[in-house]
């Protein structure tokens, strides 16, 4: 009879590094109404859904493109840039893991901002580097002097950061851009409610990569389809370490549909989730609740207890992402923006549950 592999035999066989990766636990989400998670709550784009439906059933049955030549191409005219400027992959997450595998040294420095999105770290030591968080300043903007000294092999930036919602301040960026010792990369998963993107840096000769996400103003998350912007060069190492199709067939044609003819929905979406985000701001200010100013589609509130605070919501049916003490912030609760009767029904339970 064969013994089952018990933890104590992983131990000694699995990875240095490794017990430090906790498996990722997604937020609440479970409630009727989910603003955790910053998809769009509109929904997924008209033309998405019929290319779904009229997806030819033998389709399945064979391999997609291994790298989505097609899609990349209206990505590129979407991003203003050459499409072998362009890597695709199985959402964004995928892009930045293989940036950190095609550009990783065992124990090498990946520089974060801090507060910043929570994969960085996780995909740094799956790749064997060692994340470093140098906290945001007071005016929650890039510690420029502190993470170039660090002198990192890959630094990763975010503007509008996640979970903080501002920009980063285009000096700060530019200032990274020119100095930063190794790869940058700047996500910008949210830069369609920000109206401003950092391509025109590509143009220098710096090793930069600009990831971007079809989940958030594209309606597409559960098709998991990112991209990645870059010199031809640089985005071919990507590739290589993403590995070929990555990008199934069928979304591949969902979102070649949205690109080629559905960038007016998204575009009139993400319109309206900007004016929601200012009236959401304003409706908590008149009630005394503060919240921190946002170029993306979701806002951060700096509350007494975010655990309780975000349970308290769970139980009027709304689904927040609480974030327990936030390095310069405390605790907080991060806010989807959606339409109005969402947002409405979410000042409500804010109101109350305070
Ligand atoms: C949501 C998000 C992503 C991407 O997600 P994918 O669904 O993997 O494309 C990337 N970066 C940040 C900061 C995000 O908030």
């Amino acid at each position: 009879m064969s013994i089952p592999l018990t933890v104590s035999a992983l131990d000694s066989i699995r990875r240095k590094g490794y017990e430090a990766i906790p498996l990722y636990q997604a937020g609440a989400g479970q409630c009727a109404l989910d603003l955790s998670d910053n998809t769009n709550l509109w929904g997924t784009p008209p033309s998405a859904l019929r290319a779904i439906g009229e997806f030819a059933g033998d389709s399945a049955a064979r391999y997609p493109a291994a790298y989505s030549p097609a899609l990349a191409e209206l990505l590129a005219d979407y991003a203003g840039v050459r499409p072998d400027m362009v890597v695709t992959g199985c959402g964004s997450d995928d892009v930045i893991d293989a940036a950190l595998r095609a550009f990783s040294a065992e124990g090498g420095k990946v520089c974060l901002p801090s507060p910043s999105f929570s994969m960085i770290p996780v995909f740094a030591r799956a790749n064997g580097m060692e994340p470093v968080a140098i906290p945001l300043t007071g005016d929650l903007d890039l510690d420029v002097e502190a993470m170039l000294a660090e002198r990192a092999r890959i630094t990763y930036i975010c503007s509008p950061n996640n979970p903080t919602g501002g920009s980063m301040s285009p000096a700060a960026v530019r200032t990274i851009a020119d100095r930063a010792t190794g790869l940058l990369i700047i996500d910008e998963a949210y830069f369609e409610f920000a109206g401003e993107s950092h391509t025109a840096l590509l143009e220098s000769n710096r090793p930069i990569l600009i990831t971007r996400t079809m989940s958030k103003a594209f309606g597409l998350a559960g098709l998991r389809l990112g991209y990645g912007l870059g010199s031809p060069d640089l985005v071919r190492e990507v590739a290589k370490a993403r590995g070929p199709y990555k990008v199934s067939a069928v979304a591949d044609a969902a979102a070649r549909a949205v690109l080629a003819g559905d960038r007016d929905w998204v575009a009139a979406r993400c319109e309206e989730a900007i004016v929601n985000r200012g009236r959401f701001a304003d409706a908590l200010a008149e009630r005394g609740i503060r919240s921190l100013e946002s170029r993306a589609n979701f806002v951060l509130l700096p509350v007494d207890d975010a655990v309780a605070q975000a349970a308290e919501l769970a139980k009027g049916g709304v689904s927040v992402r609480a974030f327990p003490g936030l390095p310069l912030i405390g605790d907080a609760l991060r806010i989807t923006i959606g339409p109005w009767a969402m947002m409405e029904r979410c000042i409500a339970l804010l109101t109350t549950s305070r």
